[in-house]
């Protein structure tokens, strides 16, 4: 049983998915299933020059991945066209709609003149009353309403009043037979029972002239919420330069779809001063009330901040997942298990999913690439015989475990009277050749008894090999 309660995210295939759009379809995904409602895709390719199969399969990756499932489509508009001419023919009919032969050159001189004595472009009914039939070239305008308001009743930014005078009649069919995006956009949502339309509020003026075409065609017309811009911390509309916009963008940086879609919520809705949300969370609270009415601005850092608390929560199996694009080979092919650990090593001291494999280089490696420094500074001929007691200590330590180990490294400072730190630091750049790592006694339970033994080995050779 459904509520009856429709939304759709309705994207043009003109290039990926960028954040605007996905944190609409996230609005629209989350106020239909807070309700129990459904949520339609619709693909809007009726520019055929623009569209492309490839942004359409990108967007619907994007969308896979972050978990926007839809319950109808995607539906094609492009394949509804017969459908849209129908309704074109029938505005015509009812002479709510004419055809008109004014060339773009000619329109183009009049928005010149108008804009040089300062009126508002508008088009000037040339055609309105001529009674033209179709021709090359031509284009049917919607007759529009004379005098009068139309008001956008908006779920989040009140009523908007619009003066009807101020709205051109505007082209609904193209000169190649093509609907144009507010005609077309009004017929399915009418047709496909959109009962609310929330969408960016770049498109706010665009409403009362589809709110006339509702009423012209005698459709029931939807609940309207418009969602405010994200802007960049510049407060310029986001775009590129502010850093990626691109969801996918983000899946290979190394962000999780938890973090993203958490953020993204963030950007316009809020509960309180809470920031961590949960998915089935976001779904029970989830209200148009509460967004925001000013823009949102984007913040790459509290991201970041939500990525890393998410990469700790998660179970290493998901991260396991979501990693196999990032390793090599030869790790997608390792002992799974062995993988397993080093990511859970390396889970709280990740703030994405490049960063963790980046940091993960070491675990993998036949041997270990020393850094210069770190070498020069704690490989050297002192600490050889340390290397060598500790090497056949933990040869026969039974209790490979961090605690077996923590105590065996703590016993056998003791006996030798030296401070841990004497042999932590060698030992360090021994096992990963760096001197910042996760906790030894870590490192070693991952690397696991034979591969520690030979790392000091081999640490061994080096000094004595006088390096
Ligand atoms: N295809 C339009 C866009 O991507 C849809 C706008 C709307 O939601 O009505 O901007």
């Amino acid at each position: 049983m459904t509520t009856g309660i429709r939304t759709r995210f309705a994207p043009s295939p003109t290039g990926f998915l960028h954040v605007g759009g996905a944190r609409t379809a996230l609005f629209n995904w989350l106020f239909a299933r807070h309700h129990g409602g459904e949520f339609v895709l619709r693909i809007e390719d009726t520019d055929q020059e623009r569209s492309t199969d490839e942004s359409t399969r990108a967007i619907l990756d994007a969308m896979t991945w972050l978990g926007l499932n839809w319950d109808e489509g995607p539906h094609f508009q492009a394949q509804r066209v017969d459908l849209h001419r129908q309704m074109v023919q029938k505005l015509i009919d009812e002479n709510k709609a004419y055809f008109c032969i004014c060339t773009p050159e000619e329109l183009e001189a009049k928005r010149k003149q108008a804009l040089a004595t300062g009126r508002k472009p508008k088009y000037d009914g040339t055609c309105r009353d001529k009674k033209l039939s179709k021709s090359a070239g031509s284009v049917v305008r919607f007759r529009g309403a004379q005098g009068g308001v139309t008001i956008v009743e908006d779920l989040i930014k009140g009523n908007i009043s619009f003066n009807n005078d101020e709205l051109d009649d505007l082209v609904i069919e193209r000169s190649d037979g093509y609907p144009t995006y507010n005609f077309a956009v009004v017929i399915d949502d009418a047709l496909m029972k959109i009962t609310h339309v929330i969408r960016g509020d770049d498109h706010v003026n665009n409403t009362p002239r589809q709110i006339l075409l509702y009423q012209a065609l005698g459709f029931a017309i939807p609940k309207f919420a418009h969602v405010p811009m994200i802007l960049g911390a510049d407060k310029a509309r986001l775009s590129k330069r502010h850093g990626a916009t691109s969801v996918m963008a983000y899946k290979e940086m190394g962000f999780l779809p938890e973090a993203l879609v958490n953020y993204l919520v963030r950007l316009g809705w809020s509960h309180g001063d809470q920031e961590i949300f949960s998915l089935p969370e976001l779904v029970n609270l989830f209200s148009l009330e509460s967004v925001g009415k000013s823009p949102a601005v984007f913040n790459p850092e509290k991201l970041l901040w939500l990525n890393s608390h998410y990469i700790k929560e998660a179970k290493p199996d998901i991260i396991y997942e979501e990693m196999r694009p990032l390793w090599p080979q030869s790790v997608n092919s390792a002992d799974s298990d062995f993988v397993r650990k080093v990511i859970a090593d390396l889970q709280p001291r990740s703030k994405t999913l490049v960063e963790l494999a980046t940091a993960a280089g070491f675990y993998f490696t036949q041997k270990v690439q020393y850094e210069e420094e770190a070498a020069q500074k704690f490989l050297t001929p002192g600490i050889a015989s340390h290397l060598t007691a500790i090497e056949a200590g933990l040869s026969s330590l039974e209790n490979f475990s961090k605690e077996g180990i923590e105590s065996f490294l703590q016993m056998f400072v003791q006996e030798r009277e030296i401070k841990l730190k004497v042999i932590a630091q060698p030992l360090r750049v021994a096992l990963t050749g760096k001197t910042v790592s996760p906790g030894i006694d870590e490192v070693m339970v991952t690397l696991g008894k034979s591969r520690v033994i030979r790392r000091i080995q081999d640490a061994q050779d080096y000094i004595e090999a006088g390096n």
